[in-house]
């Protein structure tokens, strides 16, 4: 099954691609392109979250697909939201999800605030830009609605040399925040808004974590992006679709600007994931509250999370690449991710054995004081991963739901008088057990048939339940921390309030589990297949050589069906 998703995603690629790869394809046709350079541009106001993957992912795959280059641009041009702490998260986190990045390919656009400012002057001079002195308010009052054009500001009119003046004047701090502002001058009537002559610069006394005090003004977005990709050679600008309005803006800013090969805007739609929450301002909230333990708490989906939590790269490429990139609005279910995840672990990491509610079971006529080594391979799956010694003795652990004292019809596993195979070792057959005053189950009593050991070909009879275990002398204590979906599933998102819904069972943590011994030297991010359980993963946090703490990556059942 799996087989044929992937030579149908091949195939897929080879015959048809996507419209922007379409784009690029004519653009190199006709010579308009001589060379593709994509770049992502986060603003460093926060971490990364899936849906930033999907544009990396996105310009770094175009990049490599037509041999050009991929930029990491940080947008840093507004100095009221960023900082430093985030330029560096982001940095790992692009450079977790496509491989090590060349210094040469990390650009700052505080770094062309110079030529930003030229840029503006250059607009002066050709009398495409003036000084305005309308307070924010006016401004957005001037500026008409969707059905009533805007009014001209009493400014528009300025000359040259006054504007000239009035610009340098405010670059040289002469006024106050919002006491004046430059403007492009387009067209107060357009039925765009964002082409009703629109604010390119603002004074604003800040300090800018990369440029200090050397400015008070700065430039606004939709003035700084376009420059920036002009400057860098950029030849096709990929955002999402909230900018397809701004496109004529992007476009008059180039040309007025006269930049040679001027960089081209192409929109596509975000990723949405259902059952999660992407926003970065719900997740800042969900952080701030202290509901989540920060910024990579592995129930979210930010970059960092993701990682924490046990997702590869590897992993997150095929998801995306299972998405696709299209101009129309939808959720993808966060089962894929999870079937990718599976995917990619599935032949590369062990299957180890883990019980993570433990109930004592004792072989009663195993001899005392001896242990033994099982030969055990490592997945059964992909013999190329070798084997390993498992100790065996006559106490062990078993998960508590795989003992029943009576148990319902169809249930395969123990209960006194059933035989079972267990893993890997002995079949045994439940003679007893002993309960505590509550009647919980303390100790579960077996005993083993010696003629039954697995790989010893015994096949005299057959028994229908498999059950796990460690065993007790030589286990080791773990940490395990089960997560569900962050909020409930069934009620959606977000409450009537705007409050997020959250589910009361988002993390579960399971804190006497015993594994095998050899997972004590599992390194901080190194996963595993717990048999039966799922994907785990060391949390790189929280765990330690006295402690060990694994997550739950994904469990092994799926809901998500790929041959749809
Ligand atoms: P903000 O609200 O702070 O602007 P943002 O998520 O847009 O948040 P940016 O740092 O501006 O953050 O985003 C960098 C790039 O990632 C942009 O090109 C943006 O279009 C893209 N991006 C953001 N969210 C998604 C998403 N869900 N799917 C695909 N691309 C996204
Ligand atoms: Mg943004």
């Amino acid at each position: 099954m799996n087989k044929e998703l992937d030579n149908m995603t091949e195939e897929t690629e080879v015959v048809s691609h996507n419209f922007i790869e379409n784009i690029i394809d004519d653009d190199i046709k006709e010579g308009r392109c001589k060379k593709v350079v994509t770049r992502f541009p986060p603003e460093p106001n926060g971490y990364l979250h899936i849906g930033h993957a999907k544009s990396i992912l996105l310009n770094s795959g175009l990049a490599d697909e037509y041999n050009g280059t991929f930029h990491l641009r940080f947008d840093d041009t507004n100095p009221m939201k960023e900082k430093t702490e985030f330029v560096e998260s982001i940095m790992e986190d692009v450079k977790w999800i496509c491989g090590d990045l060349d210094p040469a390919q990390i650009y700052y656009a505080s770094d062309y605030f110079d030529q930003m400012y030229e840029c503006a002057v250059k607009l002066i001079k050709k009398g495409k830009a003036y000084v305005c002195d309308l307070s924010a308010d006016e401004i957005r009052e001037y500026r008409g609605t969707l059905t009533e054009p805007g009014k001209e500001s009493p400014d528009r009119n300025r000359s040259v040399e006054e504007n000239l003046d009035l610009f340098e004047r405010m670059k040289n701090d002469e006024f106050e925040d919002g006491e004046k502002v430059l403007r492009a001058k387009i067209d107060m009537a357009s039925p765009n808004i964002n082409m009703r002559d629109p604010i390119i610069y603002r004074v604003a006394h800040m300090n800018h974590h990369n440029t200090g005090d050397k400015w008070c003004i700065y430039p606004m977005y939709d003035f700084a992006h376009p420059i920036e990709d002009a400057i860098e050679g950029i030849s096709h600008s990929i955002c999402t679709l909230e900018f397809e309005d701004h496109r004529p803006l992007y476009d008059w800013v180039v040309r007025e600007l006269e930049f040679e090969n001027p960089p081209k805007q192409i929109e596509f739609s975000k990723l949405y994931l259902t059952n999660v929450v992407t926003g970065k301002r719900y997740i800042k909230k969900l952080v701030e509250e202290k509901i989540v333990d920060g910024w990579d708490d592995p129930r979210l989906v930010s970059i960092a999370a993701l990682r924490r939590r046990g997702f590869t790269p590897e992993s997150i490429r095929k998801f995306m690449e299972l998405c696709g990139v299209s101009k129309s609005q939808s959720s993808v279910d966060y089962a894929m991710l999870e079937y990718c995840i599976r995917e990619d672990l599935k032949l590369k990491r062990p299957r180890m054995m883990a019980v993570l509610d433990p109930v004592k079971l004792v072989i009663t006529n195993y001899p005392e004081n001896e242990i033994e080594y099982l030969d055990v391979s490592n997945n059964q799956e992909n013999e190329e991963m070798g084997t390993r010694k498992v100790p065996f003795g006559r106490e062990l652990y078993i998960d508590r739901e795989d003992f029943m004292i009576e148990p319902p019809r169809k249930y395969f596993r123990l209960y006194p008088g059933n035989e079972v195979r267990l893993m890997n070792a002995y079949f045994v057959t439940c003679t007893d057990y002993v309960t505590d005053e509550n009647g919980n189950v303390t100790e579960i009593h077996c005993t083993y048939d010696p003629e039954t050991k697995s790989g010893s070909g015994f096949n005299a009879r057959k028994v229908k339940g498999t059950i796990h275990w460690v065993c007790a002398e030589t286990a080791q204590q773990a940490e395990v921390r089960l997560y569900e979906n962050i909020v409930d599933e069934e009620k959606g998102v977000y409450n009537e309030d705007g409050t997020i819904n959250l589910n009361p069972n988002s993390l579960t943590v399971m804190e006497h589990c015993f594994v095998e011994p050899a997972l004590a030297e599992a390194e901080p991010m190194e996963s595993f297949q717990f048999v039966r359980h799922g994907y785990f993963c060391v949390d790189s946090k929280d765990s330690s050589e006295d402690h060990l703490v694994f997550n739950r990556i994904v469990s092994l059942k799926s809901s998500y069906k790929p041959n749809k």
